[in-house]
């Protein structure tokens, strides 16, 4: 399929100060856009002005919240080039997802081309400072205009740019977690792997709920017995228990994170023992209280790592490794930072070369 192209008349100015992106607050000129539908398949791929998408009011996206998306930075080396981390697995998990909520599936390898002619385009809104990426946004969405409950028949595939902050401009703090009890965010059966809005809105209520408590996130148990850790706020969540790493196993209910993946590839590479597996909170509060849990963190495209330095469960405070960051946490964050940067080599691959800077 061709890619149409639209120049836009009002290029905008670029940010000045990259101290001050933030996440998600900035768009760059231009977005890539596609449509589907039943007869026609995908068709009509063009890169275009960023601005307001046409939505009739009765598309299924705004009554049945069918709406999937995924996030991934394109990165500027130190040797000049622009590129993607494992950008092959967003689009798969995005194929994944697009079956659950019965969406169109994408063309793998046509997607990898738009995000480089994309990305090729938005070069130079790669931002430069240590730490700061572009960050992409692709998103599909439902797009009958008819009020009837069934699969999509019609669709939309847009990929937004943001130029985003470093993450952590003022270090790498340990945050605080609380372990929610109450809500649940999704259930095996349900929409837990996929990456879809609904997860998120499901999500909301025990996080601020959480926020006003002063915790950054929520530790999720799972749906059924609310006993079995499975990931914490948009993050996937590691243990280093007496030596070994623990992460929940991925039994339909946890986000299939990518960063979680290259940790586990890292930690075995690394000759560390690596368990996929239930862990019960019972057994997290007693890990804890024999002092053998030695680091906790979260994993994630936006922050890499995230070390846990509070958790709460059942109104009682406990500390992770004195609230500091573990050295496991710290390696896993200068590895995975390192390849993405280009400052370290990259042996699994795992970098896609979009053009020179
Ligand atoms: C996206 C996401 C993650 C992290 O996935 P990455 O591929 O590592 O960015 C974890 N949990 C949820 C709920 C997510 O939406």
């Amino acid at each position: 399929m061709e890619i149409q192209f639209t120049p836009t008349a009002t290029p905008k100015e670029k940010p000045k100060d990259e101290s001050k992106l933030g996440f998600g607050k900035i768009f760059t000129d231009y977005m890539f856009v596609m449509d589907y539908s039943a007869d026609k398949g995908w068709h009509d791929a063009r890169i275009i002005p960023y601005g307001p998408l046409a939505l009739n009011p009765a598309s299924s996206v705004l009554h049945y919240g069918t709406e999937i998306f995924e996030g991934l930075k394109a990165y500027r080396t130190s040797d000049g080039e622009i590129r993607l981390f494992r950008p092959w697995e967003n689009i798969r998990r995005m194929n994944n997802s697009a079956e659950r909520l019965c969406l169109p599936e994408v063309d793998e390898e046509f997607v990898l081309s738009a995000f480089d002619r994309l990305v090729t385009l938005e070069k130079d809104w790669v931002p430069h400072e240590e730490g700061t990426s572009l960050y992409l946004r692709p998103f599909m969405y439902g797009n009958d205009p008819h009020l009837g409950v069934h699969a999509v028949h019609d669709a939309t595939f847009v990929i937004i740019c943001s130029p985003v902050g470093a993450y952590y401009a003022e270090g790498i703090n340990p945050v605080k977690i609380i372990i929610e009890d109450k809500d649940v965010r999704a259930v095996r059966g349900g929409t837990g792997y996929a990456k879809c809005g609904g997860n998120y809105a499901a999500s909301l209520r025990a996080g601020k709920k959480a926020e006003e408590k002063g915790y950054t996130q929520v530790l999720w148990l799972d749906g059924v017995e609310r006993k079995y850790i499975e990931e914490v706020g948009s993050m996937n969540v590691m243990f280093k228990i007496d030596g070994t790493i623990v992460t929940p196993a991925l039994l339909g209910s946890v986000l299939p994170g990518i960063t979680r993946k290259s940790c586990i590839e890292l930690l075995k590479s690394w000759g560390y023992k690596v368990e996929e597996r239930q862990l019960s909170v019972d057994e997290l509060v007693a890990a804890i209280k024999d002092g053998k849990l030695e680091e906790a963190w979260g994993t994630g495209t936006a922050a890499v790592v995230s070390p846990i330095g509070t958790l709460c469960y059942e109104n009682v405070e406990y500390t992770v490794n004195g609230s500091k960051i573990g050295e496991i946490t710290q390696r896993l964050y200068d590895e995975l930072t390192g390849i993405q940067w280009g400052r370290q080599p990259d042996p699994f691959s795992w970098c896609h070369t979009v053009c020179r800077a």
